[in-house]
């Protein structure tokens, strides 16, 4: 029986009433307080019009009113829209723009950016949320979170009177809790829209329902053995306005009563504060974040013993980075694979000794996945062949927002979603992603991952990371480069990476370019950006 996030919330509400539901900088909030604050959040938001269909932006950090937020526009069977705080003035009024939100809460370091849009915007409200009103001032002066590029072109605007209401989250908060009879959503609204990465190009707004979310954090549930309701300790430190971190930690983490660790940022230090009154029993993250951890713990300024499960995900995880974690932590690191319009999870590892590092795992419980050829999604592939990975399943979205032909490109008849990675299965049914379709790069009639010749690169002992892209041959068609960012202190030299190459790849496939930088441009969750590495060559 399907449910939505409401009722999923109100049930952890009565069952584990008096558990700590929430953590901030050692502050905690119960399941009985967060359901208070939902529902008088919801009603101050109502009382500003917001009914249901409404879209409410979000442009917040990880913190408790994030949380509250989110549950309290899903019950008045609003839309949440989630935003990157930290992105520039520009990528917010893009968005802005496409979804057309009244109403946005926002962290109050981005106040003066979101304000400062046209007129001719539909945003009327705008709810300002201080998020160390709760902490003491040692704590607020740990807390320097980069804030977003000030508004430049601020002080040639004419002084034209305010249109838009300026409010408080205090003030938000200020009614007495919501009446029984505002409607509730149902399971087929929508709940989300979730704009995916822009890894690619710019980012797209997946339409989520309560379906969707609920249905993925059930099957989480189903994934992970193990786990006991109401007593799990789950780290946030993924942002929660990205897919990944929104499903484990705001939907899958309380829906099993468990207790959210609140970060507003990744960082080693904070998370070894918390670690030390509130130890980590769950920990989704990203490669980047396990290594980091990992070598404190070996360090030993950090026990990550109690850890039970890391789930990793977003971009592929290396092997030597589960070898790391497993020796300094004796936990397991998995790793799964999923997509913003799969809510986020579509496949993981087996949570237990059959886990195979270097692979995706298998389907999630009831989704189902085919291997096609990308010319023609028709015709599936032999087994072990690589192709195009398809998925079908209950979390799989419902389109883009505003983007028509975009949903039709992806969503094919009968439910297939076309991922856009290339993907082999092996006899026993485990997943490896190849590369993006987007990403392949053609030299001479051959196609060459880049991911292949990166774990190429990365093999050589003076190279800590490389990006591999295409770049344009003078006659037409593609020649491989690669951006490689070298240990400190070696100093290599580009040819003699080239000739380690040799030794690994096929001629075809060895960098044509290699070029030494110092760091390669990143998502906030991680990800190595090969489009700006691309540009970046091409400028260079
Ligand atoms: P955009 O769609 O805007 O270009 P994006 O695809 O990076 O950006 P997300 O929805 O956040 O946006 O990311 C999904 C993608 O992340 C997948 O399509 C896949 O390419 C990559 N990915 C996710 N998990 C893994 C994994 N375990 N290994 C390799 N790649 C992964
Ligand atoms: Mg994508």
């Amino acid at each position: 029986p399907s449910q939505t996030l409401t009722e999923m919330m109100e049930k952890s509400v009565r069952t584990y009433g008096h558990l700590p539901a929430m953590e901030f900088f050692g502050a905690t909030t119960s399941y009985r307080q967060l359901g208070e604050q939902i529902d008088r959040a919801a009603e101050g938001l109502r009382r500003l019009g917001v009914k249901k269909g409404d879209r409410v932006a979000l442009v917040l950090p990880n913190c408790p009113q994030h949380v509250v937020a989110f549950y309290a526009v899903l019950r008045l069977g609003a839309i949440v829209i989630e935003h990157n705080p930290i992105y520039t003035a520009r990528e917010l009024r893009h968005q802005f723009e496409d979804h057309g939100a009244r109403v946005a809460i926002v962290w109050d370091k981005t106040y003066d950016v979101i304000d400062d849009f046209p007129r001719d915007l539909k945003l009327e409200s705008i709810i300002s949320v201080d998020i160390t009103t709760a902490l003491p001032l040692t704590k607020r002066l740990a807390l320097r979170l980069p804030v977003p590029k000030a508004r430049a072109a601020r002080a040639q605007l004419t002084s034209e009177p305010k249109a838009r209401r300026p409010l408080t989250w205090k003030s938000l908060l200020d009614h007495r809790r919501i009446s029984r009879r505002v409607p509730r959503p149902s399971v087929g609204d929508i709940a989300l829209l979730q704009y995916t990465s822009g890894t690619t190009g710019a980012p797209k707004g997946a339409i989520l329902t309560h379906a969707n979310l609920r249905a993925n954090a059930m099957q989480g549930r189903a994934w992970v053995p193990g786990l006991v309701d109401g007593k799990e300790t789950f780290y946030a430190v993924l942002p929660l306005f990205h897919a990944y971190g929104m499903t484990l930690c705001l939907t899958f983490a309380m829906s099993i009563g468990a207790k959210l660790v609140l970060f507003p940022k990744f960082d080693l230090d904070l998370v070894t504060d918390a670690s030390r009154t509130s130890p980590p029993t769950f920990l989704p993250g990203v490669p980047p974040i396990y290594d980091q951890l990992a070598r404190a713990a070996a360090r030993g300024t950090i026990d990550l013993s109690t850890v039970r499960f890391a789930i990793s995900g977003a971009m592929s995880l290396p092997v030597n980075t589960v070898e790391r974690w497993e020796e300094a932590t004796g936990g397991l690191l998995v790793e799964g694979y999923g997509m913003t319009e799969t809510s986020p999870v579509a496949l993981g590892n087996p949570m237990g000794p059959t886990r195979r590092p270097g692979t995706v795992g298998v389907p999630f419980p009831s989704t189902e996945i085919r291997v096609v050829d990308p010319e023609d999604p028709s015709i599936d592939l032999e087994l072990g062949e690589p192709g195009e990975l398809l998925v079908r399943g209950p979390q799989v979205f419902q389109g883009y927002w505003n983007r028509p032909g975009d949903t039709s490109a992806a969503l094919l008849e009968d439910g297939w979603l076309r991922t856009g990675d290339i993907a082999t299965v092996s006899a026993d049914g485990f997943v490896t992603i190849v590369d993006r379709l987007k990403e392949l790069i053609i030299t001479g009639g051959f196609n060459v991952s880049p991911s292949e010749v990166e774990n190429a690169l990365e093999a050589h002992p003076d190279v800590t990371g490389a990006a591999v892209v295409a770049l344009p041959r003078s006659n037409g068609g593609e020649i491989v480069a690669a951006a490689v960012v070298l240990r400190e202190g070696a100093a290599i030299e580009p040819d003699a990476l080239r000739d380690f190459c040799r030794t690994h790849l096929a001629a075809y496939k060895v960098p044509r370019r290699v070029v030494i930088v110092d760091e390669l441009p990143r998502s906030l969750i991680g990800k190595v950006l090969r489009r700006e590495v691309r540009e970046q060559l091409l400028a260079g």
